[in-house]
């Protein structure tokens, strides 16, 4: 073990930053010995007995050691503020090997609202271990947080362990002791009941979700000379349906290995729990596993195709957003949320290859797709916040809009858009005018393998965590122009930092398909019905940019008129329909039981369905250009 600085108390903020520089810097060279102690003797209690030990290194300066919580954990970008589940924070130093002793408690103090403080006293003998421990409450079956009850552990270590501060990138050791019966198994699962794990850091460590529990099961297939482990933890019937599931998740593996090559991993595990709760329900991204939580029962209906559809996203997360990613992502601060403009690029398109790969598996016909990309288009271009929110402000905008939990109302309904629609459209767009400017010798496949070799497999390591370096907004932006063999910054402008909707028709016409856009309402007037309410016509929801809005009618008002007739939510469709844009209509309603008039100017059509159809004078070439885009040949 090496001998490392001590740490200097903080006195400025300027000085904390320093010194946080200079410990970093510090701590580089100086990795402590760190082992993770894991216990659960209590499952119903729902709470996780975690003891960090720390060989103390000899060093009289060293006067403390500080423990954190992060505020949030990778692939979920709103902050939820872990340390608030922490209870019960302990330190002693540890009896001598082999020794049942006690020793005192040292002291511990709270920093603040993530970090905790060891006083490490003057009694140190050379290599005794610090012993940190601490209880943490956990009851979510989810990608994110983690769940221990009377059926199981389901671990996801971000919200379980705390890191030390300035020595994240430090080797540490897993150990597990589970209830008696209970196995464990991970996406570093090596060999049967294995309890103790290392990883090269608190990084790899927290990107390995566990699950432990008596009744798990495990299917493995093989593609390309790696393993691939099937767990699933069904808390209802699986209606004979997990040969399916294991039999087509391999030909989703087949279909993205062969866009992207073999990955670099020996092996990698599928963690499904189908939780039959009716709301649990989550997909998260690791490097050499995926837990996929769905809230039904594998029997259910519909259940094994989206099981599939989950998996095929989070399986295209192995290269796109794990290996190749966001400048921004990681190593990670964890005192504050991550601010990447690239989510739309990690996320967006890698739901756009999500939904085409389940074609190129030969599990989705080309009429599924195609209802499947409408669908996504319609998210979009409904939303009155696509008209606001460009593609990077939406992934700058994640902590807010990826589950975040509100308590203060809102306004994101109507000023925002999700980057997981939008980067899906901007995606597809992207990938169909690259094949149609190169006459399909390039292909948006092309750009992620090249974002691939040139950031993640070329590039020097630019830190601890993971090969080669992240890639800027702007690098992609040149990897595209340079694929498409012309300049694509006016795309990017318009689409991608701009709020113009990408170019749907043209895109599609490269493909010899026609993009069919049909009103939903001759005319528009901008409202929704409380469904509960039927006497009058009461405002559930109101368009901004809608005629309503302009006429002044808020959320709550009750419709008791509109031109002269009665106004329900059940003859609105109706009576609208009676109507053409540009009509003018006297509209009484009640507010707070006052009654009020007002004029509405009916707009033209605001909402739309798409549709994309064949185009029967298709030439040859984008009838091969389309059979290369759904084939990947
Ligand atoms: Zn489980
Ligand atoms: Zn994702």
């Amino acid at each position: 073990m090496k001998r490392f600085k001590s740490f200097i108390a903080r006195t400025s903020v300027l000085g904390l930053l320093l010194l946080a520089l200079s410990m970093a810097a510090l701590a580089q060279d100086h990795p402590l010995q760190i082992k993770y102690w894991l216990a659960m003797s209590q499952p119903g209690s729902h709470l996780f007995e975690v003891t960090i030990e720390v060989i103390a290194p000899r060093d009289e300066k060293l006067k403390s050691l500080d423990f954190q919580m992060p505020k949030w954990s990778p692939g979920r970008y709103a902050v939820f503020d872990f340390a608030k589940n922490v209870q019960e924070v302990k330190a002693r130093e540890a009896c001598p090997a082999g020794l049942d002793c006690t020793t005192p408690n040292l002291t511990v103090t709270r920093v603040d609202d993530q970090t905790w403080r060891a006083e490490l006293g003057s009694f140190r003998p050379a290599g005794a271990s610090l012993m940190f421990s601490y209880k943490v409450f956990a009851n979510d079956l989810s990608g994110t947080f983690s769940q221990l009850d009377a059926r199981h552990a389901n671990l996801n270590g971000g919200n379980v362990f705390m890191y030390l501060v300035n020595h994240k990138q430090d080797p540490v050791a897993l150990s597990i002791n589970a209830p008696k019966g209970w196995h464990i198994v991970n996406g570093r699962t090596e060999k049967k009941d294995q309890s103790d794990f290392q990883f090269p850091n608190w990084d790899i460590l927290t990107d390995t979700p566990t699950e432990i529990a008596p009744d798990w099961t495990d299917d493995e297939f093989r593609v390309d000379g790696k393993t691939y482990h099937v767990v699933v933890h069904s808390m209802g019937k699986e209606g004979g349906k997990r040969p399916a599931l294991v039999r087509d998740l391999e030909k989703v593996v087949r279909a993205e290995t062969a866009m992207w090559g073999p990955p670099e991993f020996d092996s990698y595990t599928f963690l499904f729990h189908f939780a039959n709760d009716g709301h649990s329900g989550d997909g998260m991204e690791h490097l050499t596993s995926t837990q996929i939580i769905m809230p039904g029962a594998l029997a259910d209906k519909d259940m094994l195709e989206e099981t599939l559809d989950a998996a095929a996203h989070e399986f295209f997360h192995v290269w796109n957003v794990k290996r190749l990613r966001p400048i921004e992502l990681g190593p990670w601060d964890f005192t504050r949320p991550a601010n990447t403009r690239g989510l739309w690029i990690a996320e967006g398109i890698t739901n756009y290859y999500g939904h085409l790969m389940q074609r190129r598996a030969g599990l989705w016909n080309d009429a599924k797709l195609f209802s499947e990309l409408t669908d996504q288009i319609a998210e979009v271009e409904n939303s009155p916040g696509s008209k606001l929110m460009s593609a990077e402000e939406s992934s700058l905008s994640a902590p807010f809009i990826d589950d975040a939990p509100h308590a203060q109302q809102t306004n994101l309904a109507n000023a925002s858009v999700s980057y997981y629609p939008k980067g899906e459209v901007v995606g597809l767009a992207l990938d169909l005018l690259i094949r149609g400017k190169t006459h399909g010798k390039a292909s948006l496949d092309e750009v992620m393998r090249r974002m691939y070799e040139e950031f993640y497999l070329k590039s020097p390591n630019a830190s601890y965590y993971l090969r080669g370096r992240g890639y800027t907004a702007e690098d992609f932006e040149k990897i595209v122009s340079q694929v498409a063999g012309g300049e694509m910054s006016d795309f990017f402008k318009r689409h991608v930092r701009g709020v113009e909707p990408p170019p749907y028709e043209e895109a599609f016409a490269q493909l010899g398909l026609r993009f069919v856009r049909t009103a939903r309402a001759p005319v528009t007037i901008g409202i929704t019905a409380d469904e509960s309410e039927i006497v009058n016509f009461k405002v559930a929801s109101l368009r901004p940019d809608s005629p309503a809005a302009a006429a002044g009618l808020q959320v709550g008002d009750a419709i008791t008129s509109f031109g002269g007739n009665r106004f329900t939510s059940a003859n609105f469709s109706k009576v609208l329909a009676r109507y053409k844009p540009g009509d003018r209509v006297q509209v009484s309603f009640l507010r707070n039981a006052r009654p009020m008039t007002t004029a509405i100017t009916l707009g033209p059509p605001l909402l739309f369905d798409y549709k994309i159809e064949e185009n029967p004078n298709a030439s040859a070439e984008a009838r091969a250009l389309r059979a290369t885009w759904l084939n990947g040949k």
